[in-house]
């Protein structure tokens, strides 16, 4: 094996330490049923590539607007609130990005209702900082210890991800009520929920909510996401954010995919329903699945056969994700919800697997 470059020794200790962000598989070749992670099945809006059509022109040779001001007041319209109190990402990871570079000191700690997303360890690391998982309760419940660890910053998934299972408004109001401390709700899938705590920001300024474009507005390519806080949370969030972080292209896109509501409302609706029949399915064929209200569902596989089934999915061109760790959700598979001619494919082959 060659030997490590000297210049290895200058990388911070806590970069070398950590692994890096492992994402769910981007096939290059066709022909893969991709049920891995979780994109929308649908295109976005016709609109939205309309209005990019028009945006190609000589304007890309000046800067983006580095606030993204017209889709954040396309965005605090919609939800009902200033725009002061938005923040528009390159993806809602960039959002998580500003928090963590916010909020989060070498040695501090930060705690995630978990299993969620991996990308939070990846970005406490990268701060020197902690990150406690705090095990989700039974029938994955909102864990009632998670502000009893000593951490200054509080990550809920909601719905949760992977298992999909909505936490009721009440619950995050009584975790609210007991902490001081930043709570940050990741709305990635409250689209399907039809529920998002924005609505909460007016009693809460010790709260954020992040949303993502990637899921319910299909698109995951563009890169677009949104954080929700009280102005003055925003104002110091803006300070750390990349100069130019939405391109004039994404700004464009936004806009125009928050505007067209009755393509989001049709496309999100058939989501909903296609998930409906999956569920059941899955259930008649005796699997056990969380009522999912995301656009994924996450069914246990019975005998220890996750991994395997996973496997022979794959060699089928079906791709799902399989998650090792942590032990609570290494028996279960999270498939997307599809088109409905990719879900009966991925259902057939599920009746002959199992
Ligand atoms: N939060 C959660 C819970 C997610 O699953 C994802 C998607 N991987 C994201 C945030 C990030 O989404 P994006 O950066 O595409 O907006």
């Amino acid at each position: 094996m060659a030997s490590e470059v000297k210049a290895l020794q200058h990388v911070r200790r806590c970069i070398r330490e950590m692994q890096g962000y492992v994402p769910g598989k981007q096939p290059s070749g066709g022909g893969y049923i991709k049920l891995n992670t979780n994109e929308n099945p649908y295109p976005p809006s016709p609109q939205v590539l309309d209005a990019l059509r028009d945006a190609l022109n000589a304007d890309l040779r000046l800067y983006s607007d580095p606030l993204a001001t017209p889709l954040r007041l396309t965005a605090a319209q919609l939800y009902g609130c200033d725009v002061e109190q938005v923040v528009a990402g390159n993806g809602s990871d960039d959002i998580l990005t500003m928090i963590f570079r916010t909020f989060l000191d070498a040695g501090d700690r930060m705690a995630t209702a978990a299993p969620s997303y991996s990308l939070y360890n990846v970005l406490s690391a990268m701060q020197d900082a902690a990150c406690l998982e705090i095990p989700l309760g039974p029938n994955y419940t909102l864990p009632a210890d998670l502000d009893a660890h000593g951490a200054k910053l509080l990550f809920i998934v909601n719905p949760n991800a992977p298992t999909g299972v909505l936490f009721a408004q009440d619950e995050l109001r009584a975790l609210l009520d007991r902490t001081d401390n930043m709570v940050v709700v990741d709305e990635a899938y409250a689209d399907f929920a039809g529920e998002t705590a924005v609505d909460l920001l007016a009693e809460y300024p010790h709260l954020i909510v992040t949303r993502t474009f990637s899921k319910s507005y299909g698109l995951a390519g563009m890169r677009l996401g949104l954080g929700f806080a009280h102005a003055d949370i925003v104002a110091e969030m803006l300070k750390v954010k990349d100069a130019y972080n939405l391109d004039r292209l994404a700004i464009v896109a936004g806009c125009t995919a928050l505007e067209d509501r009755e393509w989001f409302n049709e496309t999100t609706a058939k989501i909903i329903r296609t998930r409906t029949r999956l569920l059941r399915e899955l259930e008649a064929m005796g699997l056990e699945v969380p009522p999912s209200h995301s656009n994924f569902v996450f069914p246990r596989i019975p005998n220890g056969r996750a991994l395997e089934i996973y496997e022979k999915l794959e060699k089928r061109r079906i791709l799902v994700r399989y998650f090792r760790t942590p032990p609570m959700v290494a028996d279960s598979l999270r498939v997307s919800v599809g088109t409905d001619a990719e879900i009966d494919t991925f259902l057939q082959a599920m009746r002959e697997l199992l």
